[in-house]
């Protein structure tokens, strides 16, 4: 295999404390090794920055959903679509690109690995497929597990607590799915919704013909994702989102999940004060509350799902909240239900910086940002392509960057909003490449439990991406001079120059098999799918993979 050695490059490694030193970065076999012959390829890096690949820990790029956005805006498809070539496969572009256009881009701006977040078990053959499809990145999904009425019973049999069946169901859905992670949105809220019960509610409001409460789904699982072990903790997209005083409601989302790890996604959705039912005008920030809380609560990281002014797709699992666009006048919208287990809803949006919601949204993410203390509890997504697409990460890290960019794009939003938040009280923060590195690679792939990834120490895997040092932050992190995967250099100076398949990452825990007797009947009473057909059986969209073993 190839022998490479990165030569002269300021290097920016925080997970190994090194924070912009020049050294050499040597690559053998796949991974990053001490040292390479004197026969290895040499990149002159002098000049330039070297961080290990990007890692996204939360965004929407394989399955039903995201097939559904992409049939829902046929004209986005024509925007920027990729011919074919000898190395590469043709595909669309927009913002709910093809299999193939999404992992060529995501290598293009310098990541390596990403995670779906938000995957139907039932949907798992649908999301393999997909991700097998999609090159150039390693990849890992979520499945969703916070609406599931099998669930459900097993929590109400055990009142809540966390018991050794519920332990071995959600490890039985995992080896079921290939899935890495688990992933609860909107817990109990779903299905409220699909009773028509409506959608804002407390924690402790029973789900009407199931005996628990969100509250009791949110200890249930996350405590058996914690017993079991498992890399990545609960991931929780918390319930009331979008509603004014939701903040109220993450507070006790926190307070509930504190004590064990647990990540919060797209947290900017979840920060607002102002009274629920109220009219949008009301909304309010209350980032910094979160943030403080946060900060006191090691355990807890989130992302937070930064909002960036221009076209997006909501797309969620939280299909009430896609009923609350509808009525606010959307021209389309797609709602279609994942029997037993999950919602959807799709709704193409646009934020505009006039607006004064859609302006304190994007304040309120860049508040997370800049008021956190610690830069490995708050990481980097727009939550694609809810706030933005993932092309837009550049541009993002140019707001936390620069100062006077920041300001000047500050001056363009809705001022009522912005005198709202507390980005007009002198925040001057500015990230470092260091700070930059950790938001983007080394806190999500050790949140995600990859070892391997994140980092450039001895035996990391080789995903090593170079960037020409420039003044402009946003062109600088758009066009990465090299990405290398897996050892081998797939982009130079913004061509894709080899195709890669990339890993896919499953996650696995021992159960009791056992467990098959408990979920049979429940499966037998509910799903239209046969017990025996539900688990993804075959080879070649289950291997290979890269398998992490949960710790227990
Ligand atoms: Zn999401």
């Amino acid at each position: 295999m190839t022998e490479i050695r990165i030569s002269g490059g300021a290097v920016h490694d925080p997970a190994n404390d090194v924070d912009g030193a020049i050294r050499d970065v040597c690559l053998k076999d796949g991974t990053v090794v001490d040292d390479v012959g004197p026969e290895a390829r040499r990149i002159d890096a002098r000049g330039m920055v070297v961080m290990a690949g990007g890692v996204d820990i939360h965004a929407h790029i394989a399955g039903p959903t995201v097939n559904a956005a992409r049939k829902l805006s046929p004209e986005e498809r024509r925007g920027e679509p990729l011919d074919r070539t000898d190395v590469l496969r043709s595909g669309t572009g927009g913002l709910v690109p093809s299999t193939f256009a999404t992992g060529y881009r995501y290598s293009l701006l310098g990541y390596t690995t990403v995670v779906e977040a938000a995957a139907p078990p039932l949907a798992a053959r649908h999301v393999l497929s997909e991700l097998r499809d999609t090159p150039m990145i390693d990849k890992a999904f979520l499945i969703l597990m916070g609406n599931n009425q099998v669930l459900f019973e097993l929590i109400r049999r055990s009142a809540g607590a966390v018991s050794a069946e519920l332990r071995d169901a959600v490890a039985w859905w995992l080896d079921a799915t290939g899935g890495y992670g688990v992933k609860l949105v909107n817990p109990g809220g779903v299905e409220r919704w699909k009773q028509d019960n409506g959608n804002v509610h407390s924690l402790d409001d029973v789900v009407d013909g199931f005996g628990v409460t969100p509250r009791q789904v949110l200890e249930a699982i996350g405590g058996a994702v914690d017993g079991l072990g498992l890399p990545h903790p609960v991931h929780v997209h918390a319930n009331n989102l979008g509603v004014p005083g939701n903040a109220d409601t993450t507070l006790d989302t926190m307070r509930t999940l504190s004590g064990r790890q647990a990540h919060l996604a797209h947290l900017q959705f979840h920060s607002y004060g102002g009274k629920p039912g109220g009219r949008g005008g009301g909304l309010m920030s209350r980032a910094p509350e979160l943030i403080e809380y946060l900060s006191s609560h090691p355990e807890l990281t989130a992302d937070v799902g930064q909002v960036m002014f221009g076209p997006a797709v909501t797309m969620t699992a939280d299909a009430a909240v896609s009923a609350v666009l509808r009525d606010l006048g959307a021209e389309e919208w797609i709602n279609h239900d994942t029997e037993v287990e999950t919602g959807c809803g799709i709704v193409p949006y646009r934020y505009r910086a006039g607006n004064y919601v859609h302006a304190l949204q994007w304040a309120i993410g860049l508040e997370l940002f800049l008021l956190g203390g610690n830069p490995w509890q708050v990481m980097l997504s727009t939550d694609h392509p809810n706030g933005g697409s993932f092309l837009s990460y550049p541009k993002l890290i140019r707001l936390l960057m620069d100062r006077a960019f920041r300001e000047d794009q500050i001056d363009r939003a809705n001022q009522r909003a912005i005198r709202r938040t507390a980005l007009l009280d002198g925040v001057n923060r500015e990230y470092t490449l260091n700070e930059i590195a950790i938001i983007t690679r080394a806190a999500p792939a050790r949140r995600l439990g990859l070892r391997d990834k994140g980092h450039l120490g001895i035996g990391a895997d080789a995903d090593v991406t170079i960037y020409h040092d420039r003044a402009d932050r946003e062109e600088m992190f758009a066009t990465p001079r090299y990405v290398i995967k897996g050892g081998e250099v797939v982009v130079e100076e913004g061509d894709l120059r080899r195709s890669d398949d990339g890993v896919l990452l499953s996650c696995r825990a021992a159960f009791d098999p056992e467990v098959g007797r408990v979920l049979e009947p429940l499966f037998g009473d509910r799903y239209t799918v046969a017990f025996e057909h539900y688990p993804v059986r075959d080879r070649a969209l289950r291997e290979p993979a890269r398998i992490v073993e949960a710790r227990t």
